[in-house]
């Protein structure tokens, strides 16, 4: 098994593959990133709001692999952006997390309605200039957000993490980005489990070509995309079944089958309107 690397905009690779911690119960944390550590993941997308970063921090120090072979992210929660909030915010999340940088800190929602974001995008500047960080990036920027940071600052995002499963493909936003330099990481890459995508026939049939279960496929669709995915799961089994992947490929006529989901179904807030 071999997760590739793909190559951001500012030279430092990530691992395609990952492994997601939203709503990992804090007390879990420790043991099922650990479990993914053990079955082969390099890559933790984890964030302050999630409340789980110390036991990531604590997995990541009780494997004894090497700093240099994994990938962390978190991220700037929302009421934290700002110019010295955000230089705190880096600060507490490292030393919860046991780190002394992050591969990669990501700006978590725009909130245009606060207009802080391009203050706290060039504290991120600064903060990967002092080496906290290696990469900087944003999640949840629609183009008019992205517009502005490279409007009005010296650095593009290296990825932009945004909503994106089969039903919501998010095809203009993926290509504005990519046609800039800015690599798409998908979160909410299964649907959440909101809505029936493994029940789908597109899904169910190359499941069944490939001998390969729903949430695999899926995750194939997004890895041939050259989407940046990290499902999230709980158990040990699914843990293991999302990063074996790598034995089989879609067919164009599968994909494109998959592709034809699309309708436009965003299962989580609009980075537009939300105000949490
Ligand atoms: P997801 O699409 O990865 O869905 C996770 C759910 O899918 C699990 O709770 C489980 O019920 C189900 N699942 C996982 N593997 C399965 C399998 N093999 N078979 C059947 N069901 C399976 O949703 P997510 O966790 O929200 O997204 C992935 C990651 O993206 C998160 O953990 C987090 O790191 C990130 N994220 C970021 C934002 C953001 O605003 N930037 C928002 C949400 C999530």
């Amino acid at each position: 098994m071999s997760i590739p690397d793909i190559t951001l905009n500012d030279d430092h690779t990530i691992p395609q593959l990952g492994f997601g911690v939203f709503k990992v119960d804090p007390g879990e944390t420790e043991r099922i990133v650990s479990d993914a550590l053990e079955a082969g993941y390099r890559h933790i997308d984890t964030a302050a709001v999630y409340r789980n970063e110390e036991g990531v921090g604590r997995a990541i120090a009780a494997s004894g692999i090497p700093r240099d072979e994994l990938f962390v992210t978190t991220k700037l929660w929302n009421s934290e952006q700002g110019t010295d909030s955000t230089r705190a915010a880096l600060a507490t999340s490292l030393e919860t997390l046991g780190l002394d940088h992050v591969d990669l800190y990501l700006i978590h929602w725009p909130r245009p309605d606060l207009d802080r974001y391009v203050a706290s995008w060039q504290t991120l500047e600064e903060l990967r200039g002092e080496g906290l960080t290696r990469s900087i990036g944003v999640s949840n920027f629609h183009r008019p957000h992205l517009e502005r940071l490279l409007a009005e600052t010296d650095t593009v995002p290296a990825v932009n993490q945004i909503e994106l499963h089969p039903a919501f493909a998010q095809r203009e936003l993926r290509a504005f980005g990519e046609g800039h330099g800015i690599r798409t990481e998908a979160w909410g890459p299964l649907g959440q489990g909101k809505y029936d995508l493994f029940g789908e026939q597109a899904v169910q049939a190359a499941a069944s070509a490939h001998g390969a279960t729903p949430a695999q496929v899926v995750i194939r669709w997004h890895l041939q995309h050259g989407i940046i995915v990290f499902p999230k799961s709980s158990t040990r089994e699914r843990i293991a079944e999302n990063i074996d992947v790598f034995g089989f490929e879609l067919t164009a006529d599968e994909m494109a089958a998959i592709d034809a989901l699309d309708r436009g179904l965003r299962v989580g807030a609009d980075p537009d309107t939300a105000t949490f």
